[in-house]
């Protein structure tokens, strides 16, 4: 019954090599206060340097957004006192950033709609404060770390459509390279605001839920909010416009500041950095950076691989395991025998072998998915096995262990076949040898298969054939492929 607001603010930390305005180490986990120099720690008459790979990496990503990226974009001093900030102002964007106006599509699980972007902008992070008993310590490593800041407007509705926001979000930047989105290492990080009101009475007051660092605490904060607020206004109270926290322990969100008016941060343009002006090499090498995104590649997997939703979308969640998705189908076209799969056909099998055999061992060898590349089954012989099974000259069981094999010695699928002597019978002439064997062994069988003929009892006969079929593979020691076994064995018995 009321109409729901939500607008994010999103911050990631770009994964340049050094910090955005010094040459310090831009690193996660070193030992406090060791990548510091005069200019993140703010020491009078230093000067700060932009980092041209941040801009490039925050302008890659207001492309991929569909900003328009501005003529002239500068920085200004936003000012406040905190400890973790020793300069007392942060240099932030104001005016000018750098990307402006673009939207993103979210598309989802009975959810499909636009969330237009506002701006992005680029900004330096704050040192890190670490309150343990009664003293509270400092790490500056993080200050002047690259971040950019994402602002939608308040386009979505739920928690659900924030979610999923995120979750866009986060394999967007790590498709473009330009931060690894681990939410709970703080790289990626959210601040939630939501505002509910009367339907067509427009923006309610609203409530900023700070510092999220999982999706799901996204999602959880806002819901439980849309009920907060609507159960306020329900029993006729006003809403009070302040900041919250999401308390996970307790499952809610809970006052951490209320502030009457907007901060007055004195925003003045950084007089010592020059007004930047992207160039045409500049914006070329922007273009250069651009990939095709994952909502771009799913719809793609899906029209040229005939590939679900589901397997779609589970490829491409990684950028990486997306390529080597193509990267093996394109070896398998290129596999020459006696059969030719057509590209549906062959990304079927390269997909069941990805989302299933290949994702748990990534997973029992504690590999992520980005880091699919590292395999010893690299594309080429992961391609090689599946030729190998849809010729028929492996059988699906000793193609498992084919695998084993070569992650542990390094080697081919085809030699490992070869060496160990499993490839695959499909000779007929070579089965029947087998078929006679196993006559001879269990005529009994056989006359008991003819009976069953006789008396028309289909279930019987099924169950006995099955049976013969498993002896004459333990007879070929697993190597007859299983369809030509039972067809031999079939003509067999009619010739009883
Ligand atoms: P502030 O000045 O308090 O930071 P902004 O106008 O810059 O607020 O907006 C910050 C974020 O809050 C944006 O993502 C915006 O979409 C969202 N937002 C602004 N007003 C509302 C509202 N009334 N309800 C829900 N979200 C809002
Ligand atoms: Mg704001
Ligand atoms: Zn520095």
């Amino acid at each position: 019954m009321y109409q729901t607001f939500i607008g994010l603010e999103v911050h990631i930390h770009l994964l340049t090599k050094t910090k955005v305005f010094c040459d310090c180490r831009s690193a996660f986990g070193d030992e406090p206060n060791t990548n510091i120099c005069p200019v993140c720690m703010g020491y009078p008459g230093v000067l700060p340097a932009l980092n041209i790979e941040a801009m490039r990496m925050g302008c890659t990503m207001a492309r991929s957004l569909q900003c328009r990226i501005p003529e002239r974009t500068w920085f200004e001093r936003k000012q406040y006192f905190y400890p973790d900030m020793t300069k007392n102002y942060q240099i932030s964007q104001f005016a000018s950033p750098l990307g402006q106006e673009g939207r993103i599509e979210l598309e989802g699980k009975n959810i499909k709609k636009t969330v237009r972007i506002r701006e992005c902008h680029l900004e330096e992070d704050a040192g890190k404060m670490i309150h343990t008993g009664t003293v509270s310590l400092l790490d500056y490593n993080r200050a002047g770390v690259a971040l950019l800041e994402i602002v939608t407007e308040p386009d979505m509705e739920s928690g659900e459509e924030a979610e999923l926001f995120i979750q866009q979000l986060r394999r967007m930047v790590r498709y473009l390279g330009i931060c690894d989105g681990n939410m709970e290492e703080g790289s990626l990080r959210a601040d939630a605001n939501i505002s509910i009101n009367l339907p067509g009475k427009g923006l309610g007051k609203k409530v900023e839920i700070k510092n999220l660092n999982s999706s799901r605490f996204v999602r959880l904060s806002l819901n439980y909010e849309q009920e907060r607020q609507a159960a306020c206004l329900d029993a006729g109270k006003i809403i009070v416009q302040e900041t919250r926290l999401w308390n996970e322990n307790r499952d809610q969100t809970e006052t951490m500041r209320t502030k009457e008016n907007a901060n007055d941060y004195r925003y003045f343009p950084e007089p010592d950095l020059p007004v930047f002006t992207p160039d045409r090499e500049f914006l070329k090498s922007v273009d250069a950076a651009l990939v095709e995104l994952p909502r771009e590649r799913f719809h793609r997997f899906q029209a040229e691989y005939k590939l679900s939703d589901e397997q779609a979308d589970l490829i491409c969640e990684e950028k990486a395991f997306a390529d080597y998705f193509e990267s093996t189908v394109e070896a398998v076209l290129a596999s020459s025998g006696k059969i030719t799969l057509d590209k549906a056909g062959a990304a079927q099998k390269v997909s069941n072998w990805l989302l299933s055999d290949i994702k748990h061992l990534l997973s029992r060898e504690n590999m992520p998915l980005a880091d699919i590349g590292s395999l010893k089954l690299t594309a080429r012989r992961l391609a090689q096995l599946v030729f190998l099974v849809a010729e028929g000259q492996l059988s699906n069981k000793n193609a498992k262990q084919t695998l084993e094999f070569v992650l542990a010695e390094d080697k081919d699928p085809s030699s490992i076949i070869k060496e160990k002597g499993w490839s695959q019978i499909s000779d007929p002439v070579v089965i029947k040898d087998a078929v006679e064997k196993v006559y001879a062994a269990e005529e009994s069988t056989f006359s008991e298969v003819r009976a069953a003929l006789a008396n028309g009892n289909q279930k019987r006969i099924a169950t006995l054939t099955a049976f013969l079929v498993g002896k004459v593979l333990a007879e070929t020691r697993g190597r007859a492929n299983p369809e030509i076994a039972g067809k031999v064995l079939n003509e067999r018995i009619k010739e009883l």
